[in-house]
Formats: C-alpha cells, structure tokens, sequence
C-alpha cells in the first residue's frame, strides 16, 4: 500500500489560495487506509473548508483513485459540480492526484504527502520493508531486505556501527542484519555462508524513472 500523511490544514489553504471553490476526490484504498483521504477525511475536509469560507461543490471516493479511467468515469458523473469547482482537491497519493489531473482540465491540487510503499502490522503501523528496487534479491536475506532496512543500503553487512545489535543510525531500530542473522538461526540455516558471500552492488540504472510495465493481458480480474 502506498502510504501517505495529510498536509497540515493550514498547507492545504495556502495551496489553495486564489480557488474559492473545491472539488474533493478521495480514495477508498490506500488513503482510506491511512485516514487521509477515506469517507471521513473527505468529509472532515469539506467541513474544515467550508468554515474556512469556501465553496465544497462536491466529491467523491473512488475505490483507488490510480485506477486512471475508472477515477475519470466516476468524475463524469459529477461533471457538474467539478466544471463548478476552481480547484479539485486530492487526498490520495500523487499517482492518485495525476490520475485526476490526466482526465480533468481543471486546476488539480494534492492535500497529502506520499511517502513510502508500506506493509501493515496492524492499524496505524505501517512501515518500509520494500523499496521497489525492480530486481529483487530477498532470496538472498531470507526474505529480509537490506537495501531498504538498512538506512545505507548495506548489501554486505552490518557495517561495524551496529551496537548489541541495534542501528547505528537510528539506535531505536535494530540492525537489519541482526534481523538476518536471527532469522537464518530460526530457519536453521547456515549463518556462515551469507557471511563469506559478496554481493555484488546493484545495478540502479534499472531504477531511473519514471518506470513502466506495458504487458499483454491474458486475464481480467
Ligand atoms: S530487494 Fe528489497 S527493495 Fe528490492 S524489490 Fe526486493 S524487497 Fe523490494
Ligand atoms: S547498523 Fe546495520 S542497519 Fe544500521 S546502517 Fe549499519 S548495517 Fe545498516
């Protein structure tokens, strides 16, 4: 899931200076998830910026606002009331934000931040297990991925900064390689053989952006 905070309310105004009134598009996946941009937020933020004397023509949340041409249908549907807005307002990530903006002529504006792909422990605990390297080498760590849990990237770790097992960088978290090392234990695998194997660094050229996968599709649904 793509993670995302609200922009302060106070943000979110100055972004909007000069539209007096608003569409609001949410999303019911991702964002909903979060609490920045599911039914209650788009209705917390119409109240908010009502009060703050704009106009909130209408809005809507799609099921995943990425979802580019079933967003732009959904948008039809209220055409009215988004042809009557200055600006459309979007609490979703930026790929939700640009999914309105391809289909819509009017001025798009984002009211979140978008900060990373998370896995979900629980409600409100979401955090960064994979960065989306596009040649992954979890095989390699036990299904444990150094190249994000590790703040530098460390293939062939831990560093020699680790203390009594924690991270160097953010002594609150533990190495990534402590996390390793307990799961090839668990697993009772050989704990020597990652130590005495180089990995060679990554090829990042396949990281240069923006990406794309363009496929054939064999199924639907
Ligand atoms: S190696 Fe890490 S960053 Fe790369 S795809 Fe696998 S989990 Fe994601
Ligand atoms: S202590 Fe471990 S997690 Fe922290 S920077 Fe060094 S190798 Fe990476």
């Amino acid at each position: 899931m793509i993670i995302t905070e609200s922009k302060p309310f106070e943000e979110v105004l100055e972004i909007l200076e000069g539209s007096d009134s608003i569409f609001i598009v949410g999303c019911g996946e991702c964002a909903t998830e979060c609490q920045t941009g599911g039914e209650y937020e788009v209705e917390e933020m119409t109240n908010n910026l009502r009060e703050a004397g704009k106009t909130v023509t209408g809005s809507v949340v799609p099921n995943a606002t990425c979802e580019v041409l079933d967003t732009a249908r959904l948008l039809r549907q209220q055409k009215e009331e988004v042809q009557a807005a200055d600006a459309i307002l979007v609490l979703a990530c930026g790929a939700g934000v640009q999914a309105v903006a391809e289909k819509c002529d009017t001025l798009v504006l984002p009211g979140c931040n978008s900060l990373f792909l998370g896995d979900t422990l629980r409600h409100g605990q979401m955090f960064e297990w994979c960065s989306m390297c596009g040649a992954c080498v979890l095989d390699k760590y036990v299904g444990v991925c150094p190249v994000t849990r590790c703040p530098k990237g460390q293939l062939n770790g831990p560093c020699g900064g680790a203390d009594e097992g924690m991270c160097e960088v953010d002594t609150e978290r533990e190495c990534v390689w402590t996390l390793i090392y307990e799961r090839l234990e668990k697993l009772g695998l050989d704990k020597e053989r990652i130590a005495q194997t180089l990995e060679p660094p990554k090829d990042y050229q396949i990281q240069a952006q923006p990406r794309e996968r363009i496929f054939e599709v064999r199924r639907t649904g």
